[in-house]
């Protein structure tokens, strides 16, 4: 009893000499677009200052930094972005920072300059071993050094399991329908990886505008060809277009959205990783094992 009430005091004293001296040494770091805010906060844990940008379920591609993003940038040592042109304004940052392309030192392999690159639980992976190598280079203690560690190795395990998990959920829908039919490119890391097909609607047939009657025939074609379901929205409210093409082929829209760019609002990486998967699956016919990806998500918060 005496002994712990000494050590108690003692640290309350070294407290006292000196005021949060952890807290003063925390290196600041900003964490971008797409899905880099949970990853970047998962994996440092306590070890640096993660700022994030882009809230979820905000639209990366049109996203203008705010005064304070700027501000958050400049009293940063490290910027993390996504890279391939996700977000352009993070693209020309100039400061005293080392600015890193994730998404670009993760997968350099991308012919089409696809930014979508966590769709591809792999991806994903191969972008936390680079985020983890970024934060090792920060002046942090030993001890912070070894958790990093610890972390990258869970959550390497996790996004390994939501990988098998993402193939076993997609093998349970009829082989006609594993297609995944959206407005735009931004799905096709997923349905490469897992075998399905993928229709952009708008971005395979249109040119931009209103939709001329050509493209709306060969939109309603592809999609009748296509022999999915469901159209699957990226934003509610749906667009006009959406709409008139669901009209012209009789496909209804899905009810739940599928998130192209990032973290739905209030929901982890995982639980938006799930959540598209399980929104494709359900409506295409499959089923979906939502215990199992409750168990992901509960791993995936418990990575300190
Ligand atoms: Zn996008």
């Amino acid at each position: 009893m005496l002994r712990s009430t000494a050590l108690i005091a003692a640290g309350l004293a070294t407290g006292l000499a000196n005021p949060s001296p952890s807290q003063a040494a925390t290196p600041a770091v900003v964490a971008g677009d797409g899905v880099l805010c949970d990853l970047t906060r998962t994996l440092s844990g306590g070890a640096t200052d993660v700022r994030c940008l882009i809230p979820p379920g905000a639209d990366p591609h049109h996203f203008q930094l705010t005064p304070a993003n700027r501000r958050d940038i400049s009293n940063s040592e490290l910027v993390l972005i996504n890279g391939y042109n996700l977000n352009p304004s993070l693209s020309r940052l100039d400061g005293n920072f080392e600015l890193i392309a994730v998404g670009e030192r993760a997968v350099p392999n991308n012919p089409n300059k696809d930014p979508h690159l966590w769709h591809s639980p792999a991806n994903t992976g191969a972008m936390a071993n680079v985020v983890v190598d970024a934060l090792q280079q920060l002046p942090i203690n030993a001890e912070s050094k070894q958790a990093l560690k610890r972390r990258q190795q869970n959550v390497i395990a996790i996004l390994r399991d939501l990988d098998t998990w993402n193939r076993q959920q997609i093998s349970t829908i009829p082989a006609d329908h594993r297609v995944l039919v959206s407005e735009h490119m931004a799905f096709e890391f997923f349905t490469d990886r897992y075998g399905m097909r993928h229709v952009a609607m708008i971005d395979d047939y249109a040119t931009g505008g209103t939709l001329r009657p050509s493209s709306l025939r060969a939109i309603s074609n592809a999609v009748k060809a296509s022999k999915t379901k469901v159209l699957f929205p990226e934003q509610f409210p749906v667009s006009k277009t959406m709409k008139r093409i669901s009209r012209s082929t009789g496909k209804p829209i899905a009810k739940n959205l599928v998130f192209a760019d990032g973290t739905a609002p209030g929901k982890s990486l995982i639980e938006t990783a799930t959540s598209n998967t399980c929104t494709v699956v359900n409506a295409q016919g499959g089923s979906c094992d939502q215990a199992s990806a409750e168990r992901l998500q509960q791993r995936w918060s418990a990575v300190q």
